[in-house]
């Protein structure tokens, strides 16, 4: 734990990004010590861990689920997930739809996009989303809400390239904003940036970095 390192996070930080804690593979006490110094938004990539830290820490935790998510892990998480970031296809958002009506909420959902160079990222090209977005299915969900977009860039030294690929990530949320949420306000949030790029991310415009260890110290696995 690198709670120096956290709160110079929070200092660097505009009004308009807020901090997600990464908190996937580490232990519940690591969670409830940043808890302690004030954090509540937390990131976590596996349905079943998110759950499982959910129902012993406190109430009041936003729970952002960031990894890729299998449609019969849904139901871990649809009754208490703040926001879900890594909508990756329609057939993904129509089930999560699904748990959402069942559990009588609507769940706030990014589209997660293909920025990267690395073909092992998951996420829709900006034509694949337009075509959802138009399609017949999207407005029959009544229990999602598009809140914006996210991505993760290249893992590479070339900050350069990093910067491209946030860049691009931004075009692509003005484009959808034109086109298809011009008048929806919950449609404002871009996700991008992780301990290795998140300065590159806030100048950027990122509204929420994803960051784990440099706050929480290296994971032994991903
Ligand atoms: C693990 C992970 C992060 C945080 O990564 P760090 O490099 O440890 O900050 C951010 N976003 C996603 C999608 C992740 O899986």
């Amino acid at each position: 734990m690198n709670i120096e390192k956290y709160h110079q996070i929070l200092h660097q930080l505009p009004e308009s990004t807020r901090l997600i804690a990464v908190s996937k593979t580490k232990p519940v006490e690591d969670i409830q010590m940043l808890y302690d110094e004030g954090q509540r938004l937390f990131g976590e990539n596996k349905a079943q861990e998110m759950k499982a830290k959910h129902e012993v820490l406190p109430q009041d935790i936003q729970w952002h689920f960031i990894g890729h998510l299998q449609t019969n892990k849904i139901k871990y998480i649809a009754p208490f997930v703040t926001m879900i970031h890594s909508i990756d296809s329609e057939s993904l958002l129509v089930e999560v739809n699904k748990l959402a009506e069942k559990n009588h909420r609507v769940i706030p959902c990014l589209l997660q996009f293909h920025i990267a160079a690395e073909e092992t990222k998951f996420g829709f090209t900006l034509e694949e989303s337009r075509a959802m977005l138009q399609g017949p299915v999207f407005p029959t969900l009544h229990h999602v809400q598009i809140c914006g977009v996210m991505g993760m860039a290249t893992f590479t030294e070339d900050m350069q390239q990093v910067r491209r690929e946030f860049q691009q990530l931004h075009d692509i949320f003005q484009s959808l904003k034109e086109e298809f949420f011009a008048e929806d306000e919950a449609f404002k949030e871009i996700s991008m940036g992780m301990t290795d790029d998140y300065p590159i991310a806030i100048e950027e415009g990122s509204t929420f970095i994803r960051v784990g260890s440099a706050i929480f110290g290296e994971r032994k696995y991903l």
